[in-house]
């Protein structure tokens, strides 16, 4: 990028909004008491920080995007206000394709460790209180331990953030072309036809540091100052819930009760507030959720004890750690790209967490971007390609986002009787319904291997279509295909690796049978346009009825592109459409 001593002209971007400023002079066109931001940009820099990717937000998503380049051997930079430390518990539930994506990495045998133990039960509980009634139970057998399932070679696990980000960070920051700066706030930026001038605080020294890169990344989460200056709206369901989350130390927590271990345990009274208890370490820490805005406008006034005495008993030992305030929505940003800059994870889509679907959507984001912007700065990507992160992502994050919000709708309709904590025999009947309803309607709410797996691009710009009818969208049943657009299909090989261990960095042809179709025209193809392939046959009968063709070519991401019995008849066009420039 041809930074030299001019002043910078550009569109400018900062926490308040898109000004129009000549850098080095510091002076905003506009009136500059309406720009505050102008004072943070240095009028004459000291340093200028070089970066081929610039990463705001080192949650797990900016974190896993740093590592997912590194691993690519693309130089990136990642800042984060804050010092990394984290201190209060958000998401647990791992689903099955972001385990994938960890395992892509090496990191899934850390996962599982750090997580729930193995033998825990991701049981879901119903329960009037724990000294109460329960009133329904979902089991869910294919989640938790090591024992592979049909459809994918990692189970869903439960890693809250307490160490799943560590994890990514010591990922990413084992990849000596990335950089992770903490307390580093970025303030604002320039765009021009060469890249991305950013300014940037550091809030340890107090200095203002300008970083140029080629592309930059918002993964600053959900109040994201950056989305809300480039003008990009979050829209969807205007419901919002107000929440609590109170983080208890209460150490075998199930020898208080007689239900047994649940990995989560609703409770459903017929007064009082949603509340629910979701294990973290499968030993003595908990996320306790109490939902309701008389909570959240005061949480200094709650008295965590006593909503814990209600729901476990007043005998229970326990500990409150620490106590906070959240809200939340379920909405998607209208644009996931805009010029030089990407939108990923909360950035980009908000939901209910019940389902598990935030850190796991993001998660998601990261695996469709890393590639694409892989391919862009080393050349060999169309200038389709990085259009196509938001054509291919967005409908995703709306099919969850929508997901989570039918979810919390059947629950916040769901009536609960005034006698369903009674031990009567109408209390009985009252508890029987709500089991019937529950197991009727929620279990889509916590076995989601459709959501998780069998989310498809489609349309895509750069899947070549073969005109076969589309998958059903499901939500707790995955149903493996290998149509354009979809997720290439688990199986295991003879040599004990499973399909997915075949897809690297790059493409992956993959030749069927005995007797594929020769695959030299297409390795021409790709080799001529500098895209990395790689070939593999496979033998084994039943792999080979799973992908359902001849010949399938696996993008970097490990989704389909395009798929066939016979050789293209233009492997140049078939390359071109691939790689963003059909
Ligand atoms: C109670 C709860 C339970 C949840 N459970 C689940 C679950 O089980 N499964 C699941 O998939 N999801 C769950 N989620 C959602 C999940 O936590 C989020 O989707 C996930 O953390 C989003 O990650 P992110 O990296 O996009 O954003 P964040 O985790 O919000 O990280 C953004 C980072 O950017 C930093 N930042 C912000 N502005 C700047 C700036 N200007 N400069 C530098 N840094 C900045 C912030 O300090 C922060 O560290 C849950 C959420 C909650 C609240």
């Amino acid at each position: 990028m041809g930074i030299g001593p001019e002043p910078l002209r550009g569109l400018a971007y900062g926490r308040y909004g898109c000004i129009q400023l000549a850098i080095g002079s510091g002076r905003c066109k506009d009136n500059p008491r309406r720009c505050p931001n102008v004072e943070q940009v240095p009028a004459m820099p000291k340093e200028i920080l070089r970066t081929r990717v610039l990463i705001v937000g080192a949650g797990p998503v900016g974190l896993a995007l740093a590592a997912d380049l590194g691993w690519r051997g693309i130089p990136c930079t990642i800042i984060e206000q804050s010092d990394g430390v984290i201190h209060h518990p958000r998401a647990t539930a791992v689903n099955a394709r972001s385990m994938e994506f960890f395992r892509r990495w090496g990191i899934t045998d850390l996962v599982r460790k750090a997580g729930t133990p193995p033998d825990f039960p991701h049981t879901v509980l119903f329960v009037t209180s724990l000294q109460g009634f329960e009133i329904a139970r979902i089991e869910r057998p294919g989640h938790g331990g090591i024992r592979p399932t049909e459809t994918s070679p990692e189970r869903p696990q439960r890693c809250n953030q307490l160490w799943l980000d560590p994890i990514l960070r010591d990922l990413a920051t084992g990849f000596s072309c990335v950089t992770l700066r903490y307390r580093w706030r970025f303030e604002s930026f320039v765009e021009d036809q060469e890249g991305i001038v950013a300014t940037v605080h550091d809030l340890g020294t107090d200095e203002v540091r300008t970083i140029t890169a080629d592309y930059l990344v918002d993964c600053s989460g959900g109040h994201s100052t950056l989305r809300q200056s480039l003008g990009i709206e979050m829209r969807g369901s205007p419901d919002i819930d107000y929440n609590l989350s109170i983080f208890v130390r209460a150490p075998d927590l199930w020898k208080y009760h007689d239900k047994g271990k649940a990995a989560l345990i609703h409770f459903i009274a017929a007064q009082g507030p949603r509340r629910n208890l979701v294990l973290l370490d499968g030993r003595e820490l908990w996320r306790f959720g109490v939902t309701g805005k008389e909570f959240y406008d005061d949480p200094e006034r709650v008295d965590a004890n006593r909503l814990f005495d209600e729901v476990a008993g007043e005998e229970t030992p326990r500990e409150i750690i620490s106590v906070r305030r959240w809200s939340a929505r379920d909405v998607v940003a209208d644009r996931y790209r805009l010029g030089r800059v990407f939108l990923a994870g909360d950035a980009a889509h908000l939901n209910h967490p019940d389902g598990g679907f935030g850190l796991n959507t993001g998660l998601g984001d990261i695996a469709d971007l890393g590639w694409k912007l892989s391919a862009a700065l080393e050349g060999w990507g169309g200038s389709l390609l990085l259009d196509s992160y938001e054509s291919e992502r967005r409908p995703v994050g709306l099919r969850n986002v929508r997901q989570a919000e039918e979810n919390l709708q059947i629950k916040k309709r769901r009536q609960i009787e005034s006698t369903i904590g009674d031990s009567t025999t109408e209390g009985a009947e009252a508890r029987h319904r709500m089991r019937a309803a529950i197991l009727r309607d929620s279990t889509r709410n916590y076995v989601t291997d459709g959501t998780a797996l069998g989310y498809t691009y489609d349309p895509s710009p750069i899947c070549w279509g073969d005109g076969s009818p589309p998958t059903a969208d499901t939500i707790t049943e995955y149903r493996p295909s290998s149509r354009p657009g979809s997720r290439a299909p688990h199986a295991w090989l003879a040599d004990g690796r499973s399909t997915l261990d075949l897809f690297g960095s790059g493409f992956t042809l993959l030749r069927f049978g005995d007797d594929p179709p020769a695959a030299d025209s297409i390795v021409a193809a790709f080799a001529r346009r500098g895209m990395p392939l790689s070939e593999d046959r496979i033998q084994e009968r039943n792999v080979r009825s799973l992908y359902e063709r001849s010949v399938v070519l696996v993008r970097p991401d490990g989704h389909v592109a395009w798929r066939s019995d016979d050789l293209p008849d233009d492997p140049l066009a078939l390359a071109d459409r691939v790689r963003g420039a059909g």
